[in-house]
C-alpha cells in the first residue's frame, strides 16, 4: 500500500532556492551519508528550538544522515534553575547556590547515564543539557548550539558554564555579537523556517476563515497579532499598551496567542497576568493549534514581535514568509531579520510600536510593499536548506 505520508526533501525546496543550490546540498549530503548525528535539547514541544529540530532532523534523514533528536528529562526544579540560567544569559542577575548547581549537574548526569550518545556528532542545544558533555564518552565532535540572545550576558553565569562549554569542540550562536572570548571555534548560524510545516504551509483563504472562526476571532476590524510563548521577554504587556495607544487613532483587534513550553516554568504566571488585563478588543488565546497560528499570521494586517531579548525570532520569519509586515523589537537576532522601513519596522518603545502600528494600519500600499520585501528576505536568507547546509559544512570540516 502506498503511504500518503511523506517527509519534505531538499528537492522540495527547488522552487524557492533553485536547482543549483539543491544539487550543491545533495552533493554535500552524499559525502556525509550514513554519519550519525544526535541533536539534544530539553523539550519536544514549545519554543523555537523544538520547532527547528522537528524539521531539521527529518531533512537530515531525507539526505541520508542518521539523524536523531533526544530531549532530556528533568523535574520542575531542574527547569526552574535552567530558566534562571537562560534569563542570566539574557542579562538578569543570578544567584547560583551550591544546591542549584547540584540539581543541575545531577539531572544532566542522570540523562547521560540513561542515554547513549555515541554518535559521530552530538549537537547540544542551549544550557539545559550542556553538562552532558562531562558525563558522556565522546566518540566524535560535540557542538554546543546556543539559541539565546547573549548580547548582554550576566558574567556570573559565564564563569560557571564556561567549565562545560570549554569541553566542546565548537559552538554555534545566532548573531556575531553573541560570540564569546573563548578559544573554541565559534560559528554564527541564524535559524530558519520550514515552508512545508503545518505552521508555514500554504493555506487556502477558506481554510484561514474557518480556523479563525473556530477560535472566535472577530474579522470586522484589522487584526494585530503577536504569537509567542508566554514569556516576559516577549513583552506581552508592552504589546497591549501599544495597542491601546494605536487604537485611539486606528481601531483594530489584538490577538495575543501563546503557549507554554514544558521546559519553561515561568509561562503559567505570565499567562495569568495577561488574563487579569481584561482589555476591550484584546483576545488572549492558546496557540497550540499550529494551523490556527498559520491562519493568524496570514490574515493579520500586522504581526508584532515586541521582544526585549530575542536570540532569533522564528515567529518574525514565519510572518514575513506569509507576506505580513512585522514590527519587531530592535534587539538581538530580530535586527538581522528586519531592515527598518524596508521589510518591516524595528522599535525600541511602546510609543514607537504604536506609531508604526498606526502607519501600517493606515496604509495598505505600505503593508503590501513591506510584505513582499519580507517574503523575499526569508526566501533568500531564512529557509531551512540554508541552515542545513551550514551544519553539513561544519560536520564536513571536522576530521572524523
Ligand atoms: N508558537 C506556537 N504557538 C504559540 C507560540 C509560539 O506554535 O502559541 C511557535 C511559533 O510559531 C514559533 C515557535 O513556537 O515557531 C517560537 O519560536 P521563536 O523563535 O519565535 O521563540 P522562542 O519560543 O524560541 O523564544
Amino acid at each position: 500500500m502506498q503511504s500518503r505520508h511523506a517527509i519534505s526533501t531538499v528537492e522540495d525546496y527547488e522552487p524557492f532556492i533553485g536547482q543549483q543550490a539543491v544539487e550543491r546540498i545533495l552533493a554535500k549530503g552524499r559525502k556525509l551519508s550514513g554519519r550519525s548525528i544526535a541533536h539534544v535539547n530539553s523539550t519536544y514541544f514549545g519554543g523555537g528550538v523544538a520547532e527547528i529540530l522537528s524539521s531539521l532532523t527529518l531533512l537530515m534523514r531525507a539526505l541520508g544522515l542518521d539523524a536523531e533528536w533526544r530531549a532530556i528529562q528533568g523535574p520542575p526544579d531542574f527547569f526552574s534553575i535552567t530558566k534562571k540560567m537562560h534569563n542570566a544569559l539574557q542579562g538578569e542577575p543570578i544567584r547560583l547556590t551550591d544546591i542549584k548547581k547540584e540539581i543541575y549537574e545531577d539531572i544532566a548526569f542522570q540523562n547521560a547515564i540513561r542515554n547513549r550518545f555515541d554518535h559521530d556528532y552530538v549537537v547540544v542545544h542551549d544550557p539545559q543539557p550542556l553538562p552532558l558533555v562531562e558525563f558522556s564518552r565522546k566518540r566524535g565532535p560535540w557542538i554546543w548550539r546556543c539559541h539565546v540572545d547573549m548580547a548582554h550576558p550576566s558574567r556570573d553565569i559565564w564563569e560557571y558554564l564556561a567549565g562545560y562549554i570549554e569541553q566542546y569542540d565548537a559552538m554555534i550562536v545566532s548573531a556575531e555579537e553573541y560570540r564569546q572570548p573563548w578559544r573554541l571555534p565559534q560559528r554564527v548560524f541564524q535559524p530558519a523556517i520550514d515552508p512545508f510545516s503545518i505552521i508555514n504551509r500554504e493555506l487556502p483563504e477558506g481554510e484561514v476563515d474557518r480556523r479563525l472562526r473556530h477560535y472566535g476571532v472577530p474579522l470586522d476590524l484589522p487584526l494585530v497579532v503577536q504569537v509567542s510563548r508566554f514569556d516576559r521577554w516577549k513583552d506581552p504587556h508592552g504589546v497591549i499598551r501599544a495597542f491601546q495607544i494605536a487604537r485611539r487613532v486606528k481601531d483594530c483587534t489584538l490577538v495575543l496567542v501563546g503557549n507554554v513550553a514544558t521546559d519553561d516554568p515561568e509561562g503559567p504566571a505570565v499567562y495569568e497576568s495577561l488574563l487579569r488585563e481584561k482589555e476591550e478588543r484584546v483576545l488572549i488565546l492558546s496557540g497550540e493549534d499550529t494551523s490556527f497560528v498559520n491562519a493568524l499570521q496570514r490574515r493579520a494586517a500586522v504581526v508584532l514581535q515586541k521582544s526585549l531579548r530575542e536570540g532569533f525570532g522564528l515567529t518574525v520569519a514565519e510572518a514575513m514568509w506569509k507576506r505580513t509586515p512585522v514590527i519587531g523589537g530592535n534587539v538581538g537576532g530580530i535586527r538581522y531579520q528586519i531592515e527598518d522601513g524596508v521589510n518591516g519596522f524595528l522599535v525600541s518603545s511602546v510609543e514607537e510600536t504604536a506609531d508604526r502600528l498606526v502607519r501600517l494600519l493606515s496604509d495598505e500600499q505600505l503593508r503590501r510593499r513591506m510584505g513582499e520585501a519580507a517574503r523575499e528576505t526569508v526566501r533568500q536568507r531564512f529557509l531551512m536548506t540554508r541552515y542545513l547546509e551550514q551544519y553539513l559544512d561544519l560536520m564536513d570540516g571536522f576530521e572524523t
